[in-house]
């Protein structure tokens, strides 16, 4: 949807509707949270101490939208403290890669202004992950991990710029009973 809008779950969608947002959050123990991506940016939170959990899937949009700062809110409300809340991001496409017009890149910097990057052949690029990054940093969260891996350069993952039909990668959080 590559919106800001968040569900609060407390099992699998079973015959449930499942409801068209880009973030999840739970406070049940050992529930998976999955988010599925080619490209945009997975990013998974966990609170240990609090035994919440949060998926969300950051694209370009999602990313101007505020879906982070939003996963970390509703997080917060389930009983989450920003300052406990471990978070990583996983494989997407690189800043040196995500081409995009140059007007879209003054678009996305003038709300997330860590997402302004270049390509590696000097044209206009937009870093989602390095936006995911500042958005958690001012929302008090501490990155544990972010991955280094480019989808757009590896060959091993899903790439929807490199592949357009192609599979989708799925990034898992929960925690332990
Ligand atoms: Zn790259």
């Amino acid at each position: 949807m590559h919106g800001r809008d968040v569900a609060v779950v407390d099992g699998p969608w079973g015959d449930r509707e499942v409801p068209a947002v880009d973030a999840v959050v739970t406070a049940r123990r050992g529930l998976a949270l999955a988010v599925l991506t080619a490209d945009c940016t997975p990013v998974l939170l966990a609170d240990p101490v609090a035994g919440v959990a949060g998926a969300a899937h950051a694209g370009r949009p999602g990313l101007v939208a505020g879906v982070v700062p939003a996963v970390v809110r509703a997080m917060t409300e389930l009983g989450a403290d920003p300052a406990r809340i471990l978070a990583r991001t996983g494989p997407s496409v690189c800043g040196r890669c995500y081409e995009v017009p140059e007007e879209m890149r003054a678009e996305v910097a003038k709300t997330v202004p860590a997402a302004w990057a270049e390509t590696s052949w000097g044209t206009a690029a937009v870093d989602v992950t390095a936006g995911v990054c500042s958005q958690l940093a001012h929302a008090g969260v501490k990155m544990e991990e972010h991955s280094h891996i480019c989808t757009l350069e590896s060959t091993d993952h899903f790439s929807y710029r490199r592949e357009r039909t192609t599979g989708r990668l799925a990034s898992y959080v929960w925690l332990g009973g």
